[in-house]
């Protein structure tokens, strides 16, 4: 179920504060276009989620002429950071831009609070459990939480497989940090 928050919960947010942040600078950027340029940028292991809606875009200032994007890693050793920068470069190349630098931001590191609703939405989508807090994993096909660890390693370090009870369908599920 996808809510809009603010819909119904007018000048309270139940963000994190540093995804707020994060919001207030795409929001009051003067680089708008390229903040929707880049929304094509999607994460290498799910190409369902956009870099934005997985967390890892921070910010995109323009210094002295020069694009800035910044970007923080989910974590450290993440095999697809590079394939991250790289899709990144290569999509403001193919847009005409070529006077830009990629700079990673390690602090605050993210965690899985970042990533938005949009993207918990999608990561259903494509049979991947989000990352949950406190309340019991769902199976992403079934919504059934009667589901059985099979392992704590799946197909990337990030994420665990699951067997939903219910369905018998095995699943990722996208382990929180
Ligand atoms: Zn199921």
């Amino acid at each position: 179920m996808v809510t809009n928050r603010s819909a119904y919960n007018p000048g309270i947010s139940l963000l994190p504060a540093e995804n707020h942040a994060r919001n207030g600078r795409r929001k009051n950027s003067d680089c708008g276009s390229l903040w929707d340029l880049l929304d094509a940028v999607k994460d290498p292991e799910i190409p369902a989620l956009s870099l934005w809606d997985l967390g890892v875009l921070q910010d995109i200032t323009q210094i002295d002429g020069a694009i800035v994007v910044t970007i923080t890693p989910t974590y450290s050793g993440c095999p697809a950071m590079q394939v991250m920068a790289e899709d990144i470069a290569a999509t403001l190349r193919q847009a005409g831009y070529d006077n830009f630098r990629i700079s990673t931001r390690l602090a605050p590191a993210w965690t899985t609070d970042w990533l938005s609703e949009l993207g918990r939405q999608q990561l259903r989508l494509y049979g991947i459990a989000p990352p949950r807090n406190e309340s019991p994993i769902h199976c992403p096909r079934c919504d059934a939480t009667e589901i059985r660890l099979i392992s704590q390693f799946s197909s990337t370090p990030c994420k665990a497989l699951y067997q939903c009870r219910d369905c018998a369908e095995p699943f990722d599920y996208f382990k929180p940090i």
